[in-house]
């Protein structure tokens, strides 16, 4: 594997640390305390490319490789970690499915907007009682003539109070169990399809997180996205490279973390001298440097796996949970390398250490993880 970013890929990384260092830094810190998506920034994110970088070029996309938008994301959530999550999540969660499992109609529909920047998606699985048992889900999609009728409540949705499409999952058998779970892609707008007001949050406040209500929502056949029974599988797929982009948002939050460790334990003085002087500081620092590095490799190999056709689940699976889980780490050590001033409301390290949990839980849990990796390797 070569672990060495094009020279188009680097020239792409630093475009994006300069957007991030002169539009993002400045307003994070209050899209954070409004809780507010940060429309102004995707805005000049899709006029610079950045939205739609790795879609096909026939649905308005840059054609690079998947591994280019995870290192955007990265670059993105080193400043802003609800900026990268989105940018992320619009990929996985709603370009890749429409991607990979859409008709020509439905990716003539809905890619080159989504690409464009100038539509949102969302990706509606969750359900109050079926978070990591996906196959608990209750809603249903009962046929009837050309339609399809949905009903049931999801939860923890990204995006729905602002998004044009919706992937939703629901049974359309379910006495066949996880093949009995189908996928539809539903316009905003669609009677019988409501979000709710978004919940607050701890961390990631800057995504807007709703409950979605589907009463008698009546949708043609033609929604649907893929076959009937093709839902878990679609759910799977986009989890799958939605994971890859917990990790680089993960390794951006960390790489963020090491940045602010870095200049204020030069400028901190205590003891007539910089805290960066003293061992202790020191071995936080290397550490954070280190794993940094190791997190980077994790999600670039899963990236790199994606891109080469080969199977990258499970590679998905250890870099979610070995990202997150260090930048968790690190989090914690750099409020600690900040004291009283790294622990107080619009210092950008209390914002990671809040912002990083939704990393570990999101996209499956760092436990459904482990059951992934466990379960490759015990075969
Ligand atoms: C901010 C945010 C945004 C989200 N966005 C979306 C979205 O856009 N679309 C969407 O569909 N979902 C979304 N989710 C939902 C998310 O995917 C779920 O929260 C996650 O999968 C966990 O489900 P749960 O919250 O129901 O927890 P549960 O499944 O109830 O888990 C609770 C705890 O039990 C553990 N646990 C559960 N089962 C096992 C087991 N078998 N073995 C060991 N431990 C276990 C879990 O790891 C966890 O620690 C979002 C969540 C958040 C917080």
């Amino acid at each position: 594997m070569d672990l060495m970013l094009s020279e188009e890929q680097e020239l792409i990384r630093s475009n994006v640390r300069e957007f991030a260092l002169k539009s993002i830094e400045p307003v994070a810190a209050k899209i954070d305390q409004e809780s507010r998506h940060p429309f102004e920034l995707f805005e000049k994110l899709a006029e610079l490319g950045m939205m739609g970088i790795s879609y096909p070029t026939q649905y308005g996309g840059g054609g690079t490789d998947f591994l280019t938008t995870m290192v955007v994301t990265e670059e993105l959530a080193r400043s802003c970690a609800s900026t990268g999550f989105l940018h992320g999540y619009s990929y996985g969660l709603v370009g890749h499915p429409i991607l990979t499992f859409g008709n020509e109609e439905q990716k003539r529909k809905w890619m080159p907007g989504l690409a464009a920047g100038k539509m949102v998606g969302s990706f509606a699985l969750t359900e109050p009682g079926a978070g990591t048992d996906v196959s608990a889900a209750t809603t249903t999609a009962v046929k009837n003539g050309d339609e399809y009728v949905l009903n049931g409540t999801k939860t923890f949705i990204t995006n729905a109070l602002i998004a044009d499409v919706f992937v939703v999952f629901a049974y359309t058998d379910r006495s066949a169990g996880a093949k009995g779970m189908s996928s539809f892609l539903i316009p905003k707008g669609t009677p019988g399809l409501n979000a709710s007001q978004h919940f607050d949050k701890l961390g990631v406040r800057g995504s807007l997180t709703s409950e979605v209500v589907f009463k008698d929502c009546a949708v043609p056949a033609e929604c649907m996205l893929g076959k009937e029974g093709d839902g878990f599988r679609i759910a799977m797929s986009a989890l799958d490279v939605g994971r890859i982009g917990i990790a680089a948002m993960s390794t951006g939050i960390t790489q963020g973390c090491l940045d602010e460790s870095i200049e204020y334990s030069k400028q901190r003085v205590q003891f007539k001298k910089p805290i960066a002087s003293q061992q202790a500081i020191q071995w936080f620092i290397a550490n954070m440097a280190t794993d940094v590095d190791a997190a980077r490799f994790l999600y670039m190999n899963a990236a790199f796996l994606k891109d080469k056709g080969k199977p990258f689940s499970v590679a998905a699976s250890k870099a979610k949970l070995f990202c997150s889980e260090c930048a968790a780490r690190h989090t914690t050590k750099a409020v600690q390398i900040q004291g009283g001033y790294g622990f107080v409301k619009g210092s950008k390290v209390e914002r990671f250490y809040r912002d990083v949990k939704l990393a570990e839980i999101g996209e499956g849990t760092s436990e459904a993880q482990r059951m992934i990796i466990a379960g490759s390797v015990l075969r």
